[in-house]
């Protein structure tokens, strides 16, 4: 082990508007020294996630992140020293190991991964991500061949994939992003039937024109205005995943939702759910089995944004929220 301090970045403050670097601060500190039933991880690659901006707001699914502690985050490390029984060095895990090199960390929060190449691949099609869009869109959104399936963020980690996963279920695809690069590279590359640009302004119409037999599935990512735009052209008996609400997660004015919903969801008959995607991991196995199928035949096309190194992690996550990222964002530490 060649270094001998663990680099870690800390949230020092807060925000309460948009996300900056002056929120975080780069350090280090020693390597830990794992107890009895931990592991020393030394960690590899960091995940981005949208997610990491809402736990600073406050307790969602996990616990809030705190001002002046590591930034929380999910990563794949490998196992450097092991005081835990069915852990041994060489060994690689998920966890929430933290913007760090190094962590110690109870054997319990652990969820050992197998060996693939590239890793990358364990933090999106085969990671968080990937699990996302199959249950999201197969168990909430339960699409039917032929029928339309709208998702927003759609050139980022997670609806990159819902959208590939519709076109595989025979639906027609629509996916809505910023800026006309992301949206021809949905349709030119990923199959996508058609594309939104919502920096375009004029969603509603936009949608009407791409979708004029209206929108039976939306998978939502991003909440607030968009969201607002796609009810009134869901189909009666519509299904809407609940996912995500970037829109609201870095310094939103005030968080506002769709005007009236309750009329329409009770005359269109809608489902509108969310969901978490720990709540499908006694079903891991299946999705996975499908996830690797559909990558080896090249049905499902994996992108990757992978950023180097450790100091960059803010940035990185500053530019994601800004729409920077195509595909899975992370960090090779
Ligand atoms: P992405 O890789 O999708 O990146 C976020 C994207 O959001 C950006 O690239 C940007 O693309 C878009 N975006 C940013 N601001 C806005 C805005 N105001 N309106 C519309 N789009 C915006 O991130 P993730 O894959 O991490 O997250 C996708 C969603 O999935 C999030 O809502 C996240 O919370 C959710 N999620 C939910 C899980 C669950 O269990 N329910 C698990 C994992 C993720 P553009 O250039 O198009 O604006």
């Amino acid at each position: 082990m060649s270094e001998v301090t663990n680099r870690q970045i800390l949230l020092v403050e807060k925000p309460s508007g948009k996300l900056s670097p002056k929120h975080f601060k780069f350090t280090s500190g020693t390597i830990p020294v794992p107890r009895d039933g931990e592991v020393l991880l030394r960690v590899r690659y960091i995940s981005l996630d949208a997610a990491n901006r809402a736990w600073m707001h406050g307790a969602t699914y996990r616990s809030a992140v705190e001002a002046n502690t590591v930034m929380a985050g999910g990563g794949i490390a490998e196992v450097i020293a092991s005081k835990a029984d069915g852990f041994v060095p060489g060994d690689i895990v998920f966890a929430d190991t933290g913007w760090q090199d190094f962590a110690a960390l109870s054997a319990k929060q652990l969820t050992k991964l197998p060996r693939i190449e590239p890793m990358t691949h364990l933090l999106s099609v085969f990671g968080i991500a990937g699990l996302t869009a199959y249950f999201g869109l197969l168990e909430i959104g339960k699409p039917k061949a032929d029928e339309t399936v709208v998702v927003s963020a759609a050139a980022g980690s997670v609806g990159s994939l819902v959208g590939q996963i519709a076109k595989i279920k025979g639906c027609r695809v629509i996916g809505i992003a910023g800026g006309k690069d992301k949206c021809r590279w949905l349709t030119s590359e990923l199959g996508f039937d058609a594309a939104v640009d919502y920096k375009d302004g004029a969603v509603f119409k936009a949608l009407r024109a791409a979708a004029p037999a209206g929108i039976d599935v939306y998978f939502d990512n991003v909440g607030g205005d968009i969201l607002e735009a796609v009810l009134p052209q869901m189909n009666l008996r519509g299904r809407i995943a609940c996912c995500g609400a970037i829109s609201q997660y870095d310094g939103a004015p005030a968080a506002h939702g769709p005007r009236g919903v309750p009329g329409l969801i009770v005359v269109k008959r809608l489902i509108m759910q969310g969901f978490i995607v720990m709540d499908f991991m006694d079903q891991r196995d299946r999705a996975l089995a499908d996830l690797q199928a559909w990558v080896a035949s090249g049905k499902l096309k994996v992108q990757e944004d992978v950023i180097e190194g450790l100091e960059h992690t803010p940035q990185a996550l500053i530019g994601l929220l800004h729409g920077q990222n195509r595909g899975k964002r992370m960090i090779k530490v």
